[in-house]
């Protein structure tokens, strides 16, 4: 089969390579229907976290095709069309039954990150509760609410997740940080929560365009005291709750500096900092939490049924698409902002 390997920084290449088969009794293989780039994909290459050279692909969001399942495989059966999160919940342990299968306590390692979607086929673990079914198959739908229903592997539970876990009430003024992918979903997910207010933070036309039309009430353009200072004009006063969906030492500042005191920091981007000490959040009385997604779980209580009813369409953040074979392209428009995310048409 083919799939993408990464080369080098800057590189994605397409190569011949084994298909994958089950290794266990509750993995599941997957003909992958399409796929995508995440904006963490881009840290390895363009932005200079080491990867190993000419090594597997970090993608990790799919829809698919059931193709073969293991023999402890009960709830999926061949044919059926299924999300394929980048998550791989357990749905049993004590981080699952409490909504954070994001973080299954049942994984061993360091995450239970998927990696290697960018390719026909894929061999996905624990599958027995982590996939999420869709009714009927990929041809039933229109190209936009396939795009909608990819969103739901990754970004789409992402941004719901900042805002779950930053605890986003009706009428509550809430500040987005990051204007990608899953910033966009963030300000859906707020919206869908009830805030009053919802604040992005965007440089870019387009993006603050796509925020507004999901249901954000202004965009900030200016950063760092600045930024903080248009925030609070806009709100009247200090964030209820900051959505961080970038990453940086720079943004979580920013979240912090947008907050009343007792705010609540939502954090979802995936850190390129690690500082442990908590007290410098003491004097202003802040909550924070984050992490992986609970993808599985809010795909299946909440997400599927918003995307299917056409109550939410976060599949507009695919603004280009295109076939593996032009996997290098992909990647490097999603670099130079080109699209906010690029989306894989692997097969129908
Ligand atoms: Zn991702
Ligand atoms: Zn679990």
């Amino acid at each position: 089969m083919k799939s993408a390997i990464f080369e080098k920084a800057g590189q994605i290449i397409i190569e011949e390579v084994e298909k994958p088969t089950l290794e266990r009794d509750d993995d599941v293989i997957i003909k992958v229907v399409r796929a995508c780039v995440c904006g963490s994909d881009l840290w390895s290459y363009a932005h200079g976290d080491d990867k190993a050279a000419h090594s597997e692909n970090s993608g990790h969001e799919a829809l698919g095709i059931v193709e073969e399942i293991g023999s402890a495989i009960t709830t999926v059966k061949p044919g059926d069309f299924v999300i394929v999160p980048f998550t791989h919940g357990c749905g049993h342990c004590d981080a699952c039954l409490a909504g954070f299968d994001g973080t299954c306590d049942n994984h061993p390692g360091y995450s239970n990150w998927s990696s290697g979607f960018q390719a026909e086929y894929v061999r996905f673990h624990y599958g027995n509760w982590a996939l999420v079914k869709i009714p009927g198959k990929p041809a039933d739908y229109t190209e936009g609410m396939l795009k909608s229903l990819l969103t739901l592997a990754d970004v789409m539970p992402t941004g719901y997740h900042a805002a779950r876990v930053a605890d986003v009430k009706p009428g509550d003024k809430v500040v987005v940080i990051g204007d990608g992918a899953v910033g966009q979903c963030a300000v859906i997910a707020a919206k869908m929560r009830g805030a009053s207010q919802i604040v992005l933070m965007s440089r870019h036309k387009d993006r603050q365009e796509m925020a507004l039309a999901s249901g954000a009430t202004a965009v900030v353009a200016e950063r760092g005291p600045e930024g903080i200072a248009k925030v609070r004009e806009i709100l009247g006063g200090g964030a209820d709750a900051a959505l961080e969906c970038v990453g940086t030492e720079a943004s979580i500042e920013q979240a912090l500096g947008v907050l009343h005191n007792g705010g609540r920091i939502g954090y979802v981007g995936v850190p390129h900092y690690n500082n442990r000490p908590l007290g410098s959040t003491f004097a202003q009385n802040i909550t924070i939490g984050g992490g992986s997604a609970s993808v599985t779980t809010y795909d299946k209580q909440i997400l599927l049924k918003a995307v299917l009813d056409g109550d939410i369409d976060p599949g507009r953040a695919f603004t280009q698409t295109y076939s593996l074979n032009d996997i290098d392209q992909a990647y490097k428009d999603m670099q130079n902002r080109k699209t906010i995310k690029s989306m894989l048409v692997i097969s129908e």
